[in-house]
């Protein structure tokens, strides 16, 4: 999503010259893993419920699938563009390889908004999109998932219109389904809990009680919800949360210093993540602007709504109280802003390792599949645990190992597991 002058392509580029210095990678070796391997850019027709045709801008981007079939979600979004689809595409390499599940890195996006499209519209262009794309994905080449304004009910109008095409079921060609209909439990809580299991780890790595901590979250929509419910089950106070307001085309913070009422705020939120601002300050939130959630005294920050959030303008705002800041979205925080952030004394869990646990279950929902056999919760979210929890030890022993930030070791891990699947499938 485009914020003036800010390019996630660009961004996700320079990370990653950055590491490639650092591995000191060659030239042909950085050519091919800085630029995604297929790009499709398509058009998706769409019958409108007034008889009018609409033509959608489609994308599916595939970076890399050296380690097994791409994977990453597909965004609805007004302000979707290739550039932000190529930079998601490049970040879901990095964060299957940096988990260490057997997946490739892929995006894609429809430029629109669903809010304002009906059911029907919305159907149609689920299945809009499927049809122009079906040749390049499927169970073992491409497996798209829910993104920003995507949900299982757009997965499975997907899903079933790929096994109309394709003639046969095939529950394992997308993922984030609904649960009863090929989806996995657990699969709605996966990210935001999987983002609580990094924080969890992290906290003990600085010696801190979970229970002795304050928080404040950008965004309100999946991951930053449950990331609070299980942040609050764990004895953290969430202050507060920022959200995008629709009527006024703008973000607000809603902050309530003895902390949020999770269900209370869950209550007069809308299935796009969006506070209701009138009933927030009934019930005694302070409404301020929307960046003001970084300029809290908490003790941890957890962007999760959009890249972009934590800039060069914005970094100096954040306070000394706080020790910890985990990335729901990805791509929350500039370069410029992460130079600042290494030189004070705040541990930072790179987007691509603390948001890894919605992949992680989709992997699980995919592995159901083929089998034809569902999990309890309880073994998926105890599965989802391990691996979060074993990926972050890769990465933090590799830092103290190397002595260098937390961002780098999980880089430098994820690109040299990629970097040795090409080399050995002889691709370079
Ligand atoms: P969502 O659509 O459910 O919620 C997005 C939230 O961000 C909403 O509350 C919205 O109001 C808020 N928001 C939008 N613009 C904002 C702004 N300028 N300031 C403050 N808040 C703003 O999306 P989601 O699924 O929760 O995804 C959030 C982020 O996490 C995205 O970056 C997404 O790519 C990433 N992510 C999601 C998953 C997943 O499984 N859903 C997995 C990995 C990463």
């Amino acid at each position: 999503m485009a914020a003036k002058g800010f390019n996630a392509y660009k961004m996700a580029q320079e990370q990653f010259d950055r590491i490639a210095d650092k591995l000191e990678l060659y030239e042909g070796t950085r050519e091919l893993l800085r630029t995604p391997m297929r790009e499709y850019h398509f058009t998706v027709p769409v019958k409108m419920d007034d008889g009018k045709v609409k033509v959608f801008q489609g994308y599916r981007i595939q970076h890399n699938d050296a380690r097994g079939p791409c994977k990453g979600g597909i965004r609805f979004h007004p302000q979707e563009t290739a550039d932000t689809v190529r930079a998601l595409s490049m970040w879901m390499t990095w964060k299957c390889a940096v988990a260490d599940i057997p997946l490739g890195g892929g995006k894609g996006g429809v430029i629109c908004d669903p809010h304002d499209l009906s059911e029907r519209e919305q159907e149609r262009l689920c299945r809009g999109w499927i049809r122009q794309i079906v040749k390049n994905i499927g169970p073992v080449e491409d497996i798209p998932a829910p993104d920003v304004m995507t949900t299982a009910q757009h997965m499975l109008w997907m899903m079933d219109e790929y096994e109309h095409i394709a003639g046969g079921k095939y529950p394992g060609a997308i993922t984030g389904k609904p649960v009863g209909h090929g989806g996995s439990l657990g699969r709605t809580e996966a990210t935001g809990y999987g983002v609580v299991f990094i924080l969890r780890e992290s906290l003990k790595e600085l010696d801190i009680d979970i229970s002795d901590t304050t928080a404040m979250i950008q965004g309100f929509g999946n991951v930053a919800q449950h990331a609070a419910e299980l942040y609050i089950e764990y004895g953290g106070k969430v202050l507060g949360v920022s959200c995008w307001d629709q009527e006024d085309s703008k973000a607000y913070s809603y902050i309530r210093k003895n902390g949020i009422d999770l269900e209370e705020l869950r209550g007069i939120t809308n299935r796009f993540g969006s506070v209701d601002k009138e009933k927030a300050e009934e019930l005694g939130y302070e409404r301020l602007p929307g960046d003001d959630w970084i300029a809290q005294e908490a003790n941890i920050l957890i962007p999760a709504a959009l890249e972009n959030a934590i800039t060069g303008d914005n970094v100096d705002w954040i306070k000394p109280s706080v020790k910890l800041i985990v990335s729901g979205a990805n791509g929350p925080i500039t370069p410029e802003a992460m130079d600042v952030l290494e030189g004070k004394d705040i541990m930072v869990i790179p987007d691509f390792l603390a948001n890894a646990g919605g992949v992680v279950c989709s992997y699980f929902e995919q592995v159901q599949n083929n089998t034809n056999y569902y999990w309890p919760k309880e073994e998926v979210l105890g599965k989802l645990d391990d691996k979060m929890t074993s990926a972050f030890y890769g990465v933090m022993d590799l830092a103290k190992r190397k002595n260098i930030p937390i961002q780098a070791a999980a880089y430098m891990i994820a690109i040299s597991r990629v970097v040795d699947a090409c080399r050995m499938r002889g691709w370079i």
